[in-house]
């Protein structure tokens, strides 16, 4: 995926941006911070700590977000946002209780619209969050032994 034309292109956007296209499941900043920091560490890189990524990686993520090319979900469990590329189309996850593994939804519970009207007809939605959670299948075997 090209870096967008529309942001100016710095370093550590330009590794945000990458990270987030190579993942296959979103990323918290926190993993986001944690995969830069390694591919940052090849030896013709300047070697940053993880503390100084994670800002950059919140300054990038903001970047992206208001230019609408990344989606940024909640978890229901922890404060921490999940960001996967706006590309992808919006996700909701189920989380596991016990190892805090993320698992997609197979679709919004709220892709029919009229989930969303309110009785308030006054009240205008602008967005949702799933709450979904349970045990994933390692979590099930490991309980059942
Ligand atoms: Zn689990
Ligand atoms: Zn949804």
């Amino acid at each position: 995926m090209e870096f967008p034309s529309s942001i100016r292109k710095t370093k550590s956007r330009e590794i945000v941006w990458k990270i987030l296209h190579d993942s296959d499941a979103p990323l918290t900043a926190r993993e986001i911070a944690q995969r830069a920091a390694e591919l940052a560490s090849a030896p013709s890189e300047e070697k940053k700590e993880k503390a100084v990524w994670l800002s950059s990686v919140y300054r990038a993520l903001d970047a992206f977000e208001k230019e609408h090319l990344v989606t940024k979900s909640f978890l229901a469990d922890n404060a921490e946002s999940i960001y996967a590329p706006a590309s992808t189309g919006h996700h909701h996850y189920a989380i596991c209780i016990n190892c805090k593994k993320r698992t997609e939804l197979e679709a919004c519970p709220f892709a029919d619209e009229h989930a969303l009207h309110t009785k308030d007809s006054d009240f205008m939605v602008v967005g949702h969050k799933v709450e979904v959670f349970g045990y994933c299948k390692d979590c099930r075997g490991k309980m059942e032994r």
